[in-house]
């Protein structure tokens, strides 16, 4: 059997993570959560004073930081999943913030940093056999990905989605306030100039408004079997 690429973009929080990791645990391969290493580098900015909520993003300052950034996914078999180090660092919980989320879009426009970030996102998918969601991965991190799926769900599901998230983790927020920042997301993700989040031409739709995690899985993992099939 030939091993695929698997490219899953679509808005924020539909689900891409969970269905991303379901599949993959499934196939045996490797998953890789692209929106984590934005959410990195906009931590360390975050961190080092180089961006500050409700100012606007000094490219020039980020772009000088880059190479100072080494972003790692490491996975944790007691978890049966993949956690974000950066500069050694476990950060999984602090990229999932609320001022990270306000400032990663601003920050994923920069030229420079998607330029480092697809070169890594692509070097990581080299042997195939990988799920990866995001934004751009059918239309640019990889265009020749075997199965493409672009993934969407009505606004007020995916606001409580994020807010149960959030509040598991301990995390006060209201639904104003996380429905105004996933709307604010994909605003500013689909009208930027590189990569806009867009869905590739040859992307099967997954809506997931009503369904469950099991019923978004079983779609998914029969789409990406008739694919291996026919790959072979
Ligand atoms: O997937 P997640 O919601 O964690 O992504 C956070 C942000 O990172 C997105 O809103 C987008 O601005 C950026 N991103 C991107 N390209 C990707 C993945 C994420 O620009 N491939």
């Amino acid at each position: 059997m030939r091993d695929i690429a698997i490219a899953i973009d679509g808005y924020s929080s539909c689900g891409k993570s969970t269905v991303s990791r379901d599949l993959a645990n499934a196939l045996g391969y490797a998953y890789i959560d692209t929106g984590a290493m934005y959410r990195a580098v906009t931590l360390y900015c975050l961190e080092k004073g180089i961006i500050q909520e409700g100012r606007a993003v000094d490219a020039g300052k980020v772009i000088r930081e880059l190479l100072n950034i080494k972003i790692e996914f490491k996975y944790k078999t007691e978890l049966g999943k993949s956690e974000t180090f950066l500069n050694g660092k476990n950060v999984e919980e602090d990229i999932r913030s609320m001022p990270v989320s306000e400032l990663v879009s601003p920050v994923s426009a920069i030229h420079e940093v998607r330029k480092v970030m697809v070169y890594l996102q692509r070097k990581m998918a080299d042997h195939t056999a990988i799920v990866m969601d995001g934004r751009d991965i059918g239309t640019t991190v990889l265009p020749n990905a075997d199965l493409k799926i672009f993934m969407t769900a009505d606004i007020k599901v995916r606001t409580q989605r994020r807010m149960d998230e959030l509040r598991e983790r301990g995390i006060k927020v209201t639904e104003q306030e996380v429905q105004r920042n996933l709307l604010k997301r994909d605003k500013e993700d689909m009208m930027r100039e590189e990569s806009p989040l867009k869905q590739a031409a040859d992307a099967v739709v997954l809506d997931t408004t009503n369904l469950t995690r099991e019923e978004q899985l079983a779609k998914v993992e029969r789409w990406a079997k008739e694919k291996i099939i026919a790959s072979n």
